[in-house]
């Protein structure tokens, strides 16, 4: 960003991010081109890279237009201290230099030495006065800090199931990636698909879907150890990812997970009367070293697609792909 002279706004630092992350590749593209033809970032394609590829919730916005704005004081506030601060020295300089040139005249050292402590108690009050505001800015810091930390968070989470979403998914699969062929350790993937929920939602509302959806994400919370990460795939897709799990190990929390669900109750909140059971079906599939992640997806979709042939409410790993085919 600093070689192109970018400006540095939370804005700017997402689409500079994404272009690292090459996400999306259109993104990487359309910036390569504007640094082919050594074209400016001027704030017209600033805002337009981040309009066409990022997008944002307005939300977001008011946040990023929030914190540039009180980046913006902040600095202000920074070089006034630093001003005042400099101004402050050199008067207090100048005072005491008064003093001490009285000292060359016929005047009562005691009278000087007074003086001497006034000037100095003059300027320790001031610099106590700018200390405490300076300290009073590095809270507003603070505070811009957390605010573009949780909003942050929230461009990252599912807002109905309050599970990571797809981005924080795709950033989670990369670096897991990365980790599995530096360590040389397994990572698995389930795909869990929610069974004949379009009939459930006919039968009893999208609004009670959604709390099976919601049912779906605490179960999953619930089952997952701290370093796996459940997240929303799609509309009534989850995926999780498990580092250091081989094929095994994902299948036997594939069925922890199908059994958990298939044995919960679900009652209508609006109502309070019982629902019947709700069921799904998971693929499983294992990293192979060097892949894309992209096939490793698509083999732990073709597994889901098994288990819903199969009869639903199951879990099929990859290897009983072959199986299935013959
Ligand atoms: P299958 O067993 O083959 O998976 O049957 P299905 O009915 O679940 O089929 P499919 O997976 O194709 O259907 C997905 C349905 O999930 C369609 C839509 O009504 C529902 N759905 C998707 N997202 C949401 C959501 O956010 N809330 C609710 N309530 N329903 C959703
Ligand atoms: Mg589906
Ligand atoms: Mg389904």
């Amino acid at each position: 960003m600093a070689e192109q002279r970018v400006p540095l706004t939370p804005n700017n630092f997402h689409v500079w991010f994404n272009y690292w992350l090459a996400e999306p590749p259109a993104l990487k593209r359309a910036i390569d081109i504007v640094i082919g033809n050594k074209r400016k970032f001027d704030a017209a394609t600033n805002h337009g890279l981040y309009a066409n590829y990022i997008g944002s919730k307005a939300a977001d916005e008011t946040v990023a237009y929030d914190v540039s704005q009180q980046l913006h004081s902040l600095m202000g506030s920074a070089k006034q201290f630093l001003s005042t601060a400099i101004a402050d020295n050199r008067s207090q300089m100048a005072a005491i230099n008064d003093v001490a040139q009285q000292g060359d005249a016929d005047v009562d050292p005691k009278v000087l030495v007074r003086s001497l402590m006034d000037e100095l108690a003059k300027a320790t009050a001031r610099a106590t006065r700018l200390e405490a505001d300076f300290m009073e800015k590095q809270r507003e810091l603070d505070t811009i800090r957390d605010s573009l930390a949780k909003s942050e968070e929230r461009a990252k989470t599912d807002t109905l199931t309050g599970l990571p979403n797809r981005r924080a998914l795709d950033e989670f699969l990369r670096k897991t990636q990365i980790a599995a062929m530096e360590w040389g350790e397994p990572f698995s993937i389930l795909l869990i698909d929610i069974d004949h929920f379009k009939r459930f939602n006919d039968e009893f509302g999208h609004s009670t879907g959604d709390q099976v959806l919601r049912l779906m994400a605490k179960v999953l919370r619930e089952r997952l150890r701290d370093v796996d990460l459940p997240a929303r795939y799609g509309g009534e897709e989850l995926m999780v990812v498990l580092p250091g799990a081989n094929l095994a190990a994902a299948s036997a929390v594939a069925e922890r997970i199908r059994r958990s669900v298939c044995e919960g109750h679900i009652i209508r909140r609006s109502t309070g009367e019982p629902l019947p059971g709700i069921a799904v079906s998971i693929g499983v599939a294992q990293f192979r070293d060097g892949e894309p992640i992209a096939e490793l997806i698509e083999r732990c979709d073709r597994a889901l697609y098994v288990a819903k042939k199969g009869g639903r409410n199951r879990v099929i790993a990859e290897t009983e792909l072959e199986a299935a085919a013959s």
